[in-house]
């Protein structure tokens, strides 16, 4: 990846976020001014603190040399275009579309939040990208953060050993990976119909730095530093032989930058590593006690990305390994110290919707 002489400008939505930020840093590294649209709903502005300037404290409408930062929720179509992005930057080169709600229960709980942030965002930035590209040559790619969990539990006897390709069985098993996934065809049909550049990465279980510490219990990894943090058992689900293919943020990071900057379009990909992972191996590298909970329904025992279609369209392969990742998390793990601790008792409270109705 040379460095640009020329600064363009690219898009991140939801770039205050986990993995929003990491690529905001790429971006920057790589001489592109980024302005950043996020309500802050999940994301902080903190994540992207080493772009900021100290003088200036109105974070909120930030904007320097490298980066813009606007609050903006997605979700209403006005909101976008009330900041006529068009007008002020006519050399917007690409959109990286990454915010968006996650989490499983609270998907469940609240299916028409997610689909207007899921579903009816991503129209609406894909109704951005139509726009620039109409006024301008400059716009080269709409980039989409789409989600592995569109696969489901990967059930038929055929993908059972082997790794999950991008045209094995579409099977959503909740809310939020419906909305990912009807937004991915949102993408794919905009490629479709209006000949806009899109690819679509459909990401594993990301991991890393910066990770959510905040609102609903979710991803396995900040549960886990946080009750490592406070001398508490691990709370394992099941029997903890379940894998999952984890991926390093940075790793993704670059996957986005790799579908942006080549020719390839209307294209769908897996962003894994290409392994899978126990989280009795995660419990082992954080060192700690564990404690079992019960299975859950509507999780796959494992999932596996087959990277081979992104290696070789997009030349993109993951640096970092499981083991170094977890390292590099460990070293930074006083960023969750203010993340809610998580028992046994608080998960099964927070999970009963779950039980009840993907049982
Ligand atoms: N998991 C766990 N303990 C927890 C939270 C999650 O053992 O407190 C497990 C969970 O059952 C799953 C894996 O960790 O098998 C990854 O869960 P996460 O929610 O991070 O990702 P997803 O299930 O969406 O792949």
């Amino acid at each position: 990846m040379n460095k640009q002489k020329i600064k363009d400008i690219a898009i991140v939505t939801g770039g205050l976020g986990f993995i929003g930020s990491h690529l905001v840093d790429l971006l920057i590294d790589l001489n592109f001014k980024v302005i950043v649209l996020d309500n802050e709903s999940t994301g902080r502005v903190s994540n992207l603190k080493e772009h900021l300037s100290n003088t200036n404290n109105n974070y909120k409408n930030y904007n320097n040399e490298n980066l813009e930062i606007i609050n903006v929720d997605i979700s209403v179509l006005e909101n976008i275009q009330k900041l006529y992005l068009s007008t002020r930057y006519p050399n917007i080169k690409y959109i990286f579309h990454l915010a968006g709600l996650a989490d499983i229960v609270p998907s469940i709980e609240r299916p028409l939040d997610y689909h207007n942030t899921n579903v009816n965002g991503t129209l609406n930035i894909l109704t951005l990208a139509n726009d620039l590209r109409s006024k301008s040559t400059a716009f080269k790619k709409f980039v989409y953060a789409a989600s592995s969990s569109c696969y489901g539990l990967s059930k038929d006897s055929s993908v059972e050993f082997r790794a999950t390709r991008e045209d094995d069985k579409i099977d959503p098993q909740y809310p939020y990976a419906l909305s990912k996934n009807i937004g991915e065809q949102y993408v794919l049909h905009f490629g479709k119909i209006y000949k806009l550049p899109v690819v679509s990465l459909r990401l594993f279980n990301v991991f890393g730095t910066r990770s959510r510490t905040t609102g609903a219990y979710g991803a396995v990894l900040g549960i886990f530093l946080k009750q490592k943090l406070e001398k508490k058992p691990f709370t394992v689900v099941g029997d903890g032989n379940q894998c999952r293919d984890f991926i390093y943020v940075t790793d993704v990071a670059s996957a986005f930058f790799a579908a942006a900057s080549s020719d390839v379009s209307n294209e769908v990909f897996n962003v894994g590593s290409g392994n899978t992972y126990s989280i009795n191996l995660l419990v082992e590298l954080l060192a700690g006690e564990k404690i079992f909970l019960p299975k859950r329904p509507a999780e796959p025992d494992k999932t596996h990305a087959d990277i081979s279609k992104i290696k070789k369209m997009l030349n993109w392969r993951p640096q970092i390994t499981f083991e170094e990742g977890v390292g590099k998390v460990l070293q930074n793990i006083h960023y969750w110290q203010d993340a809610p601790l998580w028992d046994q008792h608080s998960i099964a409270n927070a999970t009963a919707n779950w039980f009840k109705h993907l049982s």
